[in-house]
């Protein structure tokens, strides 16, 4: 089968097109189609020699994912679909499917989070299923699957920019299934192509990298040269407590993570994102918070608060909107910025993890999430 072209970064294209004897313009042209007009077949590109496109047609392909479910919420601000990226039927084993979440923010319908007036954000998945086994996370409780490829993560983003109505994306959060720094040459490719003034042309500060907390990654990411947003999900203030919470965390300790987060900020000059699943008993009391201050204390950054969605299974609880508060008061109280995330799409499991599921087990639907962040 030929290679999805968007697995190649555009110095790879403009090689293969130079070998073909091909002008230094025609592959900023092919990226054109394939991102920003989000063409489906070489054929579309009417730009391009008809021989040119038989070859491209025949070394590459363009095929999107079918879509195999999509539910909305929130009078249709909120859109979440499940990609089929080949393998079995719906519910058989070897499935392998993936979602995405769309958020608008209408400019005419208020409450806004900070910053998000007029917004349109395309939460993706870098992953199917996740291997970290984070207790609280319907992903990670799946297992994991594989990894997706660049093409994968990018479709999930064209899946909404493409042929629809008004559908300019302005954001990107990597919040979805799967941890992308566990996928990360595939998720640095996918974001350069999000960025590329030859590609989606994004700007790089609306797009985020959601973390469970891989240090060296982290490290390897702050030196990209590159303005992206990064968050860290932390979710206890000592490392006893955030082992029991992210079975896999082992020797990444949280003393590591602000480190390598101390880096991130002083090489991109941008401002780092804590997130910390607030469960009922566990993580959310108030002297915790102040310990998590403590350690936060200082640093360019702010606590975003995301009260637990009942997704993963028996045992864990949500705390009342009063903890939260609460536990926000306590931070902030304490000299550190600190936002509960809002919640989108509530009546259709838009959360990330649940669709899937939803279409494994035959369609019990259960509380949604949440993906972007401010103040509730
Ligand atoms: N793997 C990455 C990104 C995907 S998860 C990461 O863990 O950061 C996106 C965010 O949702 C993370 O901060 C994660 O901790 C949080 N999350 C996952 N399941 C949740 C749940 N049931 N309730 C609240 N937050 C949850
Ligand atoms: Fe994976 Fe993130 Fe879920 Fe943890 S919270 S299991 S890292 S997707």
């Amino acid at each position: 089968m030929p290679a999805h072209l968007l697995d190649d970064s555009l110095a790879e294209i403009e090689a293969c097109l130079d070998a073909w004897g091909e002008p230094a313009y025609r592959a900023r042209q092919v990226a054109r189609w394939a991102l920003r007009e989000g063409v489906t077949s070489f054929d579309a590109m009417t730009d391009l020699p008809a021989a040119l496109r038989a070859r491209l047609a025949e070394t590459y392909t363009l095929a999107p994912p079918a879509e195999l479910a999509r539910t909305a919420a929130d009078d249709g601000l909120t859109t979440k679909v499940l990609l089929d990226l080949g393998g079995s039927e719906p519910g058989a084993p070897g499935f392998d499917a993936v979602e995405a979440v769309r958020m608008d923010y209408d400019p005419d319908r208020p409450p806004h989070a900070a910053g998000t007036r007029g917004r349109s954000t395309v939460c993706v998945s870098t992953q199917a299923g996740c291997a970290m086994g984070c207790v609280f996370c319907a992903t990670g409780q799946q297992g994991f699957t594989r990894n997706l490829t660049t093409s994968e993560i990018l479709a999930q983003v064209l899946h909404f920019t493409r042929g629809e109505a008004g559908s300019r994306v302005s954001n990107v959060v990597f919040m979805g299934m799967g941890e992308p720094l566990a996928n990360y040459g595939p998720t640095l490719r996918a974001v350069r192509w999000l960025i590329d003034p030859h590609g989606l042309d994004m700007r790089a500060r609306g797009v985020t990298i959601s973390t469970v907390g891989l240090e060296a990654p982290i490290r390897r990411l702050a030196a990209e040269g590159l303005q992206v947003g990064l968050t860290v999900s932390l979710h206890a203030p000592d490392d006893g407590l955030r082992r029991r919470l992210i079975p896999t965390a082992g020797g990444v300790t949280i003393e590591g993570l602000l480190d390598a987060s101390r880096e991130y900020v002083e090489r991109t000059g941008r401002r780092v994102t804590f997130a910390y699943a607030l469960l009922e008993g566990v993580n959310d009391e108030p002297a915790q918070a102040r310990r998590l201050a403590e350690r936060v204390r200082g640093m360019r950054a702010h606590v975003n608060l995301i009260p637990y969605n009942p997704t993963a299974g028996e045992g864990m609880r949500r705390p009342s909107t009063a903890r939260v508060r609460a536990f926000q008061r306590e931070l902030q109280a304490a000299g550190v910025n600190a936002t509960v995330r809002i919640e989108r799409g509530v009546e259709i499991a838009a959360a990330c993890g649940q669709l899937r599921t939803d279409v494994v087990a035959g369609g019990t639907t259960q509380r949604l999430s949440v993906v972007d962040s401010g103040t509730a």
